[in-house]
């Protein structure tokens, strides 16, 4: 194979590799996890579906009227003029109407309720005209099968309403429930250990000495994993020791499927996790042409998949939602999709040169006119964890691109939108 030679043209920097090319290989070495469990109906929201769900039934199960009126036998609707039908009675929602409707009859009919034996056709009460005598009046406006909601309209019986590898919203329990169904088979959760590595890390609760910082990464982690439908471990804090790292590792790769550790994967004279990770597991050690985010560890110790996340704060959730969520979607048999990106005008100038992809932190909202307007949320360093706070979304510039000018169209991926 000819290895075609670095060029300034290159979309991103030499020895480092692009994101897709990232979440590509994460993937490729990422199967769904055997196994299922079956919840009632209100456990599952959120879970993914281990195999089709068919429905029992037709819905809606009978044909029925949509609105308020009289049904009648579409026969009797005269071709020209008005024509006189006499009630023989009254169907309301769950409580039908039993006897037959001959010809030259009508049955008064609620919404909801099922159409009388005989029956095809409703027309509603505002275009109707009552007698003294209670004969009917209808006009030759009206059409067979009006105001008919048909048997099997909305879902027919054995069609597929779900796909495994579905994830459960509130519609879907709905939809569901209006199927009688009361259990669903899911796939099991990952199961996510994580820890935080770093001499200079104390946990909420202790004092801190001088240099001290609070343990962050391990709440915004746990924040993150907790709207994934995962099972979390939560290991603490690890110092920068060799020997630690490497009991915590093992413990861990016991118990998860997925390990994340966030620091110490860098070249620093404290990055303890390379020499550690490469004697027990096999891993990899990018560096991604990203910003934040560059380097990144990725393999596995046993079965259990691991990231070396950075230990910088915006940079453990900028990775998080680019490799370790596509990672746990596949685990959990949800197929792969790539983040939506909405256009949005960009509120002010942004200075970039080609070469590594960013996610700046920024706030993208509906201007004036109703268009999606993004502005950045200020400083951009990896270690300003505000910025995320204030932040609704990433505005991404691609590898390629270069500097952006105000009022000049941008991509961004929202975060509530990557779950
Ligand atoms: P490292 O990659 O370990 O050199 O960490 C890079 C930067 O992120 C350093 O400033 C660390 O102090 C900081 N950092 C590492 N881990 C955490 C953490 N769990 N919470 C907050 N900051 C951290
Ligand atoms: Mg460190």
């Amino acid at each position: 194979m000819i290895q075609k030679q670095p060029s300034c043209n290159d979309p991103f920097e030499t020895g480092m590799i692009p994101v897709a090319a990232a979440v590509e290989q994460i993937l490729s070495h990422t199967r769904s996890l055997d196994g299922f469990c079956q919840l009632p109906l209100r456990d599952c929201l959120g879970r993914v579906l281990y195999q089709s769900v068919k429905s029992p039934i037709n819905v809606p199960a009978h044909d029925n009227s949509a609105m308020d009126g009289f049904a009648m036998r579409s026969e009797d609707i005269p071709a020209q003029g008005e024509a006189s039908l006499i009630p023989v009675g009254s169907a309301l929602a769950g409580r039908p109407f039993e006897g037959a409707c001959n010809k030259g009859e009508c049955v008064r009919v609620m919404t909801g309720a099922i159409v009388p034996q005989g029956t095809d056709t409703v027309v509603i009460q505002e275009d109707i005209e009552q007698h003294e005598d209670g004969s009917v009046l209808i006009d030759h406006h009206n059409r067979q099968h009006q105001n008919i909601r048909f048997a099997g309209e909305d879902i027919k019986q054995d069609a597929v309403v779900l796909e495994a590898g579905h994830r459960i919203s509130a519609a879907d329990l709905g939809v569901l429930a209006s199927l009688g169904v009361a259990e669903l088979k899911v796939t099991r959760k990952p199961r996510v250990s994580f820890f935080s590595t770093g001499d200079e890390l104390k946990s909420i609760g202790q004092s801190l000495n001088k240099g001290e910082i609070y343990d962050s990464n391990r709440y915004s982690l746990f924040g993150l994993l907790s709207q994934c439908h995962v099972d979390i471990i939560d290991m603490g804090v690890v110092r920068d020791d060799p020997q630690e790292l490497q009991a915590a590792l093992r413990q861990a790769a016991q118990h998860s499927d997925v390990i994340l550790t966030s620091g110490g994967v860098s070249v620093g004279e404290a990055d303890f996790i390379k020499p550690v990770l490469q004697s027990i597991g096999a891993m990899q050690f990018w560096k991604i042409a990203m910003k934040p985010g560059r380097p990144l560890t990725f393999g596995h110790i046993d079965d259990a998949l691991l990231f070396g996340l950075p230990g910088n704060p915006v940079a453990v959730m900028v990775t998080f939602y680019q490799f370790v969520l596509p990672c746990l979607k596949k685990l959990s048999g949800q197929k792969y999709q790539p983040p939506r990106r909405f256009a949005a005008r960009c509120e002010s100038a942004i200075r970039k040169k080609p070469g590594r992809r960013e996610y700046q932190r920024a706030v993208a909202q509906n201007d004036a006119y109703g268009h999606l307007s993004v502005r950045l949320t200020g400083r951009q360093g990896s270690g300003i964890l505000t910025s995320m706070k204030i932040a609704n979304c990433f505005l991404v510039l691609d590898e390629e691109s270069g500097a952006v000018e105000a009022g000049d169209e941008v991509m961004v991926e929202f975060f509530h939108d990557y779950f």
